[in-house]
């Protein structure tokens, strides 16, 4: 049952707080929530404006509050410069993330400093995507209180499955900044999942195939459910890829085969008209076999355009090739799925691949393990999309939700089961990938694990290598490889005001709190001295989408290479120390030393250091046992001494 309040001033009755799941997407956002009563989750329209808010930001000239969704759409062609669209693709990342598609925006991405965040220049002014994105929110926010008549506060937002850290973050502070507490972070097949009712039962196990065609990109995702967790098998896709390049393939066959003049590819408003048109014809075809429409252009002269069904399927059937493509791959990539000669991995590929698939892709037998294949976005209504996708999974793939609103249904549910009104449901997320600091040498050391259920805490103990070290430097990395060189870097900091001690002496804890949107606090404590230090993982520079499918794909094809570097630098790392206590004795206790066994130490030193300069993994473990052995009688000379003065009361070294 709902909790009411009475407002005392006004007299009306408000209905207890409700928490909003937002779907925050790059061409359209929309809000929605669970019905107190009927318990049935439902995307709010308000004022019967639809329930699909387009993600664009208009900044009018006379310098007045921004507009938002289809009043600022309007001006996508007509002020190109002052109208913010897909600025969710800039969220998190700088400006050498965006590398070539920065150009490709309407509006103009400023480059101040390039390990910085993106800016977007209207007129005079600078935006962060987080401010733009905020813009968004705060007009679903509005919408839903004025639907709602009650203040919301409180919401839970997707994001893609291979958002990193950084973007995760982003999305996060947008949100506060447009005045809402995000209680989580969902990633967007997981909410679709949701909507669809999997995930609701903690007993079930299902493995279900997400495939989420939009605007302008197109996720597959593979999901795990078991025992209540949602685990990401695997991800791919193609941030350059959605219902907009079959709007322009339209366009680019009309303009052909009617012979449209010069001015629908010059004049802004004519373009429009131009594009409206043809996703319309896209849109009219989901359902009929014809298009017919007029186009007038500036002489006011008409033309009769025409599209078939038939023609409309050829123009988009390599762009659906290329979605099959990525099926192909993510289902490989989950170890479901073996990738044949013909497989054509769309593999780390962002953007237009050079290499068109061939088409129809060879007919796969049927995936018994995947249970369901579930439709998001809106360019799933696609009937030649229905049918490939269908086809190429070997089941019919389930349609049954408005795939415009799944995702932000999938959230509201989310956020019912946060406000405590599905106590049966105990909804886990999964981290993608690895966390871990830089060890000597180079090397990733591994704290929390990828597909770790979140949140989660772990650590591990570190020691000094250096005798009197009092600073250490903790990075701290994301990604699967051996080499932290090869992964991404998320943030270092220093652990300072260790006191003096030898090399091994101090107890360094590091502990890594992964909270459960994915964002990062790492501590670092001195045991002895308890002199500690933490940093919260900030939003430095993201990865593009493809770099997280590349990060993953790489580990797995040179995991083999990447052990046999491991070896070789642990290798190194202990002869390193080695030659260092080797050194010490020397200087510590030269008085107790002949002249003939420093000599032959140090040619031993000599020729492991040799080893050490090339990269004979063997030959440098067996001069560090020669070392060894060498040394080994006088060190015990020596320490017999040292232990015979400590007894008589003379301090050691
Ligand atoms: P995103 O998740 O990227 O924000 P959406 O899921 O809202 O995007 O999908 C928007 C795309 O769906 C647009 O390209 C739009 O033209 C397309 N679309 C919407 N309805 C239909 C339809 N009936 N038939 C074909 N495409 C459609
Ligand atoms: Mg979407």
């Amino acid at each position: 049952m709902a909790k009411v309040a009475i407002n005392l001033a006004t007299g009306a009755i408000q209905q207890e707080e409700l928490i909003v799941g937002i779907d925050l997407g790059t061409t359209n956002s929309l809000v929605a929530y669970v019905h107190p009563e009927t318990r049935q989750p439902a995307a709010i329209n308000d004022l019967g404006r639809g329930t699909i808010v387009p993600s664009v930001v208009h900044f009018p000239a006379d310098g007045s509050a921004p507009l938002v969704g289809n009043e600022a759409k309007d001006f996508l062609l007509a002020d190109p410069a002052n109208t913010i669209y897909s600025v969710k693709r800039l969220l998190g990342k700088s400006y050498r993330d965006l590398g070539q598609h920065a150009g490709q925006l309407g509006y103009k991405v400023i480059d101040d400093d390039t390990e910085g965040l993106v800016k977007v220049r209207v007129g005079e002014r600078f935006y962060s995507p987080i401010e733009l994105s905020a813009d968004i929110l705060r007009e679903l926010r509005h919408r839903a209180e004025h639907a709602l008549k009650t203040p919301v506060r409180r919401a839970v937002i997707t994001v893609p499955a291979y958002f990193n850290d950084s973007q995760r973050q982003a999305t996060r502070d947008a949100g506060r900044l447009a005045g809402l507490e995000v209680l989580r972070i969902v990633n967007e097949p997981t909410a679709a999942a949701l909507a669809y009712g999997i995930g609701l039962n903690p007993d079930e196990e299902k493995t279900v195939a997400v495939y989420d065609l939009g605007g302008g990109t197109f996720d597959i995702s593979i999901l795990r459910l078991h025992q209540g967790i949602f685990e990401v098998l695997s991800t791919h896709g193609d941030t350059w890829l959605g219902g907009d390049d079959m709007d322009r393939a339209v366009v680019e066959f009309w303009l052909k085969k009617f012979q449209l003049g010069r001015d629908f590819q010059e004049v802004p408003a004519l373009q429009q008209q131009l594009r409206l048109a043809a996703e319309m014809a896209k849109r009219y075809l989901s359902q009929h076999d014809d298009f017919t429409t007029q186009l007038i252009d500036g002489d006011e002269d008409v033309t009769v355009v025409t599209l078939t069904r038939a023609e409309f399927d050829d123009l988009i059937r390599p762009l659906v090739a290329r979605t099959i493509a990525a099926c192909r791959q993510a289902l490989s990539d989950a170890g479901l799925g073996n990738l044949g000669s013909e497989g054509m991995g769309v593999g780390g590929s962002e953007g237009i691949s050079s290499t068109s698939p061939s088409y129809p892709p060879t007919p796969l037998p049927s995936y018994p393990k995947i249970d369901a294949v579930l439709l998001v976005g809106g360019s799933t209504r696609v009937p030649l999309v229905y049918d490939e996708v269908s086809k190429f999974f070997g089941q019919p793939a389930n349609n049954s939700l408005n795939p415009d609103e799944v995702v932000a249904l999938g959230a509201a549910i989310q956020a019912d089961i946060l406000a405590g009104n599905r106590r049966d449901v105990l909804l886990l997320d999964v981290t993608p990938l690895t966390l871990g600091i830089e060890t000597l040498g180079g090397l990733m050391d591994a704290i929390i694990p990828r597909n770790s259920k979140i949140p989660t805490k772990a650590g591990r103990q570190y020691t000094t290598s250096v005798d009197g070290q009092v600073n250490l430097k903790i990075g701290v990395y994301q990604g699967e490889r051996d080499l932290v060189q090869e992964n991404r870097k998320l943030g270092e900091f220093i652990l300072s005001g260790i006191p003096a001690m030898p090399a091994g002496l101090p107890k360094i804890d590091v502990n890594f709190f992964l909270n459960a949107d994915g964002i990062l606090r790492v501590e670092a404590v001195e045991l002895r001295s308890n002199t500690r230090q933490q940093v919260e993982i900030k939003p430095q520079y993201g990865l593009t989408d493809s770099q997280v499918e590349q990060m993953l794909m790489d580990s797995l094809t040179n995991a083999k290479q990447d052990v046999a570097t491991r070896l070789l630098i642990e290798a190194r790392t202990a002869a390193e120390q080695l030659l260092y206590q080797v050194e010490r004795f020397l200087k510590k206790n030269a008085e107790h030393l002949e002249a003939t066994e420093v000599s032959a130490t140090t040619a031993k030193t000599d020729e492991l250091r040799q080893a050490l300069a090339g990269a004979d993994r063997d030959l440098i473990l067996r001069r560090m046992d020669e070392l060894d052995e060498l040394t080994r009688p006088f060190a015990e000379r020596v320490m017999n001494i040292s232990i015979k003065q400590a007894m008589s009361g003379k301090k050691i070294g």
